[in-house]
């Protein structure tokens, strides 16, 4: 299903149109930094993973990290993109205490990669293809400290050097949730690839969002660029307020100055930061430092070679090889996490009954989407932290499809399992949780049952049959769950025939 066209936003002055382009820094999953060895790990004391190039001492020269290189080439790869097999690392200059170089090197008229497709999954089922502009490879500046210190600011140089990813792309989005579903699948994509952690709190992942509104048809407005937002829902509320504020400045008469602003989480307010007369003159020119990255087909045919499977494409196998609903299957494969534990969840049952993938796949996709998952977001908790491994799952599994215990015991017994850590037939157990299929208990239990219930025995044999749920009900708490329903019914139906 392709995307419906966004709603409008209403004005004074009538209808009006959103455009949202995004500019994405990911940080590139490298134990080192783009043109030196000297460490990337988060948290480390200041200053302690800092080499003299990162310094900007002078005379030190860049030597660019291949690895890096080969995830960026990943990257493209897995946004469908364009790999450019000769791309020129630029000098981006401007002074900032953070940056001690005074320049930046950068990717600027000749990136690694070009244009490329993300398939974004918007809430209501439908899917939105956005286009990407160009990916390219950078460097990140250092960080200043304004609160260690009352009247100094200190600068910590360990992100210096460290390797951006810049994924810029095309004016395709309509509105700010779309923009979080394409932050979202585009940091999906990146951690299914390995070449960025994706992780928004420690600034691996941070979104500068281009804003812009004008009527429908007309040529694109003024837009202003909101830097740094670094969660989906800042992001979503950046883009809420920003809209808002350029169609009162506009329907007031006023223009949209062309600048950059700054998000307040607090205020969920956005506001100048620096106008585009304050713009910087980068004066980028090829790095005299390097040679212009040069890469073979065949260097990019076996990187290609070892992509793993991306979301679109477990969706589907999903969807087609293991019969589950869209809706799952588009939960399940969300985090890598996830859809690695329902693999190895649905491996461990098929292992244990020996049943076909597409025989199990949709009840085993309900236990882990509704069970797992609803216990895990009520804690807080991720599928990483699971108190119930795969292997563990699948024990219960194969005892609910063997008949072992009945549905709602398997409900209570995984509530057990996910608060203590035991296992599912150890449960089984020790509580006498075994279902009663043994006719003859069953027999007794059903006749006890109906003996203790005359009124209700005249409604069904006066053909009010619905009452037979009552009888149901009542014999699943006689035998405190354990009973088979489907074996009760039919006990039932034959006794009270009579
Ligand atoms: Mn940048």
């Amino acid at each position: 299903m392709t995307a419906p066209t966004p709603a409008l936003l209403k004005g004074a002055t009538g209808d009006w149109e959103l455009i949202i382009g995004l500019e994405v820094h990911a940080q590139v999953t490298s134990n080192s930094k783009l043109f030196s060895g000297a460490s990337t790990e988060f948290g480390a004391e200041p200053n302690t993973q800092v080499s003299l190039i990162d310094a900007g001492f002078p005379g030190m020269l860049p030597v660019i990290n291949g690895f890096v290189v080969e995830q960026a080439v990943r990257t493209g790869l897995g946004l469908n993109a364009q790999i450019n097999l000769r791309s020129v690392f630029d000098r981006k200059n401007y002074f900032y205490p953070d940056l001690p170089a005074g320049y930046q090197i950068s990717q600027y008229k000749q990136p690694i990669v070009g244009e490329g497709i993300v398939t974004v999954d918007l809430p209501d089922g439908s899917v939105r293809e956005v286009g990407i502009e160009r990916l390219h490879l950078e460097q990140d500046a250092g960080k200043s400290l304004h609160d260690q210190h009352p009247k100094l600011t200190y600068v910590d140089l360990n992100r210096a050097g460290v390797a951006l990813m810049e994924i810029v792309s095309k004016p395709d989005l309509r509105s700010g949730e779309e923009a979080g579903a394409y932050v979202k699948k585009l940091r999906a994509i990146l951690r299914y690839l390995g070449t960025c952690d994706g992780n928004m709190e420690q600034g691996s992942l941070r979104c500068d969002v281009n804003v812009s509104v004008r009527k429908p048809g007309a040529a694109l407005g003024t837009r202003c660029e909101i830097k740094n937002v670094n969660s989906v829902r800042f992001l979503q509320q950046a883009v809420d307020f920003e809209s808002r504020r350029q169609i009162e400045e506009l329907e007031a008469g006023r223009a949209i100055k062309q600048e950059t602003r700054l998000y307040d989480a607090n205020t969920g307010e956005t506001r100048t930061m620096r106008s585009k007369e304050e713009a910087h003159d980068y004066r980028y020119f090829p790095d005299p430092d390097l040679l212009p990255l040069e890469l073979t087909p065949d260097y990019v045919a076996r990187i290609k070679a070892t992509l793993p499977e991306l979301p679109d494409a477990k969706r589907a196998r999903l969807e087609s090889d293991l019969a589950i609903a869209p809706y799952q299957a588009r939960v399940l494969v969300m985090e890598k996490e996830s859809a690695d534990y329902f693999e190895a969840f649905v491996a461990a049952v098929q292992k244990r009954t020996g049943k076909a993938p597409q025989d199990i796949g949709q009840d085993c996709a309900n236990v882990v989407v509704t069970e797992l998952f609803g216990a895990l977001n009520k804690d807080s908790k991720s599928i990483e932290s699971s108190p119930i491994s795969p292997t563990a799952l699948a024990g219960l599994q194969a005892l609910k499809m063997d008949g072992t215990v009945s549905g709602p015991t398997a409900k209570k017994v995984f509530e057990e399992m996910y608060a203590t850590g035991k296992d599912a037939s150890a449960i089984v157990e020790e509580k006498g949780l075994k279902q009663v299929s043994d006719s003859g208990a069953l027999e007794a239990m059903v006749d006890k049952v109906i003996a203790d219930n005359p009124k209700q025995v005249e409604q069904y044999r006066g053909g009010k049959e619905t009452v037979i749920t009552f009888f149901v009900g009542q014999l699943m708490k006689l035998s405190r769950g354990t009973a088979n329903p489907a074996m009760v019914t039919e006990l039932l139906k034959k006794k009270l025939a009579k």
